[in-house]
């Protein structure tokens, strides 16, 4: 059952902890080896699970960081988290604490699916953008442990100028670890990630086509991350190739599809309560008030999920509605969360007739 997204979140992404023993040199949060003061305790964690246990239906928690297992108390949170029927996607940080052991914990406690990290197809390239050698081979295998007991896994890799020639690799790797989705994050800059190179519209446009192709020729469900565009690419093709019909003011249904502060939402380590983790604007704490009160009623997420908000082509687009553009990369590259994806070739009809009668 999906939720109205504009009462409830489908899916609660928090940061754990602000601690992880990586250096990634995209790292969005900028981690460091160990927790900021003030961190969400183990109390307050309790509160906002229970919280979130009453919306309807249950939202998916996805706890990341940092790293989750710097966490003292994640089994205790996580075991709350099960006690109370709430789904759970982590996304450890790959380093010698995530052992088969953990894995085998993860497990038990019914995790729904457990994500890896992998930006480089081989150890030479994953290891370098990651900062510490050994973590490719650690990444594989834990993916293949967890595969071997029957536990979900999933892929996430980050999309810079300088792991594109790797995405191939990565999608044959991901094919023969049995992996159940690829999610592939287009990179925002922010954090460390501010000093990497983003790809052009055009390139988007190019990656975004072949990850399509893959999906199909790999039999992979591949996700984006910040390239909502995706979908308009998606429903291109599948007109251009497969002959379906061009259907997309008919999908374009305001409801069915998520993007920051609509279905999802992020919690930092700190308490803050952001449409994503790529668009660090707080529109609360949820030490002072309740999750839902700031997803439902804050100025900020209010704003972002009325279209008539957004500015330039992505207000006027026709695959607007599926779309939206990433509110982070405009936020990141122009400091207006409401102005138009800044890495997308396309041109909206209507933007074409409103740019001509200026
Ligand atoms: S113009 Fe904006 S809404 Fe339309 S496909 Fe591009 S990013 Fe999406």
């Amino acid at each position: 059952m999906r939720p109205d997204f504009d009462r409830y979140p489908l899916l609660v992404a928090w940061e754990m902890t602000h601690a992880c023993d990586l250096a990634c040199k995209h790292c969005r949060a900028s981690a460091e080896p160990d927790p900021l003061p003030g961190e969400i305790t183990t109390e307050e964690a309790f509160r906002f699970l229970e919280e979130m246990a009453t919306y309807t239906p249950k939202p998916i928690l996805l706890p990341t960081g940092g790293d989750p297992l710097k966490r003292h108390d994640i089994w205790e949170i996580l075991g709350k988290a099960r006690e109370l029927g709430i789904k759970i996607g982590i996304t450890p940080a790959v380093t010698p604490l995530l052992t088969h052991e953990v894995i085998d914990r993860f497990k038990e406690l019914d995790v729904h699916a457990m994500a890896v990290s992998l930006d480089g197809a081989s150890a030479e390239t994953h290891d370098e953008f990651r900062g510490v050698p050994g973590t490719f081979d650690l990444a594989v295998d834990a993916l293949e442990y967890a595969r071997s007991i029957g536990l979900p896994t999933q892929i996430n890799s980050t999309v810079t100028k300088q792991t594109l020639p790797e995405l191939p690799g990565l999608a044959d790797l991901g094919r023969d670890l049995g992996i159940s989705a690829w999610e592939v994050f287009f990179l925002v800059p922010v954090g460390r990630g501010a000093l990497l190179q983003q790809l052009s519209a055009e390139e988007y446009e190019e990656t975004l086509r072949w990850l399509y192709q893959v999906s199909r020729s790999h039999k992979l469900n591949i996700r984006t991350t910040e390239a909502p565009h995706f979908r308009r690419v998606v429903i291109q093709e599948r007109a251009k190739n497969e002959g379906v019909e061009d259907n997309a003011l008919v999908q374009n249904k305001r409801g069915v599809h998520m993007h920051d502060a609509y279905g999802f939402v992020f919690i930092s380590s700190l308490g803050e309560v952001y449409p994503s983790g790529f668009l660090a604007m707080s529109a609360g704490n949820i030490k002072e008030r309740s999750l839902l009160d700031i997803y439902q009623n804050s100025e900020l997420f209010r704003k972002l999920r009325d279209r008539e908000n957004l500015k330039g082509k992505c207000r006027v687009c026709e695959f607007g509605n599926v779309c939206w553009g990433s509110r982070a990369r405009a936020w990141a590259e122009t400091g207006d969360p409401f102005e138009s994806e800044t890495r997308c070739a396309y041109v909206p009809e209507a933007w074409r007739e409103e740019v001509a009668g200026d």
